[in-house]
């Protein structure tokens, strides 16, 4: 049996959607490991909820400052030497991402990212997928002795019972300094929730003009429906919509219940964020258009005429 290691950067008060999918993951790993937890704490306390992540033990980094990724990689080092973890899996989002990568890279393991399912083999072998090629394929990985791994959370979304850990240890380490110093942007005021959560995203594309007409449609519409806003690549470039709205490929990736897309395309870049959206409703007034092949429901229209009216009739 090996030993796993769930790392969390505690960057939230209650453990987020990628938090508890790291935890589903470690539950379908159960007859193959032993679960440790660390997290890695500076703004919040990793109490609560954070230790009914059914860990057997836990061990807890408190930072004086957020860390850099080098400096995330020292405390994840030293929590894998203090625990003899075979395999780590990065549990949050963010900077934690890039740290187990030079984690894995230091202590020489394969990194296996955006795991979407785990499996046992014919010969009883342990198996990871992937998704790769924009989500066009799944591979299918044999998991080697030591290993590290990102985990897709919309795969793991089901929740598991878990108990209160009860065996909880500071770590000490002395991270190396930094030239950086990380500040964490305050808690924005939009009452929105965040992209990769919310269950209704509303997205506009290339053909809302300016940022003014794409908050009064997409926004509006996003908020008549309790859901977030999203924009493609090309009303980001254009200047319509901010970065942070981006879906897809090089964007977030999303899991909503429904997706609805205003005058977007769905280029191949685009459709690799939406793989996990449940339904899909397509405004669009091209026919041809590809996001109608992907569409559970799709108007054929101008969204200058669909979205005032479909707002009005929320209100
Ligand atoms: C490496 C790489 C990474 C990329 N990553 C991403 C990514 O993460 N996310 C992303 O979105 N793109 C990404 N792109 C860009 C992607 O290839 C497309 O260019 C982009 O998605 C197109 O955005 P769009 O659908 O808004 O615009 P367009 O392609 O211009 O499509 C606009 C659509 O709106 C329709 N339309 C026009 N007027 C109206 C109207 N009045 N009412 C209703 N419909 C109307 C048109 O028929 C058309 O289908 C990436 C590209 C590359 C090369």
């Amino acid at each position: 049996m090996g030993s796993l290691l769930l790392i969390f950067d505690v960057l939230t008060d209650a453990p987020d959607a990628q938090a508890l999918a790291g935890v589903t993951f470690a539950a379908q790993l159960q007859q193959f490991a032993t679960v440790n937890a660390l997290y890695i704490c500076h703004s919040y306390q990793a109490s609560g909820a954070w230790l009914r992540m059914g860990a057997d033990a836990a061990l807890i980094y408190n930072a004086d400052a957020p860390l850099c990724a080098h400096q995330m990689e020292a405390v994840i080092t030293a929590a894998v030497a203090a625990t003899g973890a075979d395999w780590i899996a990065a549990c949050s989002p963010g900077t934690l991402q890039d740290a187990i990568a030079r984690a894995a890279a230091v202590m020489s393991m394969p990194l296996i990212r955006d795991v979407c399912g785990v499996a046992v083999g014919n010969a009883g072998e342990l198996t990871v997928e992937r998704r790769i090629y924009s989500g066009e394929f799944i591979a299918t990985l044999q998991v080697p002795p030591r290993c590290a791994f990102t985990i897709h959370p919309p795969a793991f979304s089901q929740s598991v019972e878990t108990q209160l850990t009860a065996n909880i240890t500071e770590l000490s380490v002395a991270v190396p300094s930094s030239r950086v110093t990380v500040e964490r942007p305050a808690q924005s005021a939009d009452k929105r929730p965040a992209l990769s959560q919310a269950k209704v995203v509303v997205a506009g594309g290339n053909p809302l003009k300016d940022a003014a007409t794409f908050e009064s449609l997409i926004g509006t519409l996003a908020d008549c429906l309790g859901g977030a806003a999203g924009a493609t690549r090309a009303a980001v470039d254009a200047g319509v919509a901010s970065a942070e709205l981006q879906i897809g490929q090089t964007g977030s990736r999303i899991a909503p219940q429904l997706y609805i897309a205003a005058g977007v395309s769905g280029s191949i870049q685009h459709m690799a964020g939406i793989r996990d959206a449940q339904t899909i409703i397509a405004i669009n007034t091209d026919a041809q258009a590809p996001i109608f092949k992907h569409a559970d429901f799709g108007i054929c229209a101008d969204l200058y005429r669909i979205l005032p009216e479909l707002i009005a009739k929320l209100k």
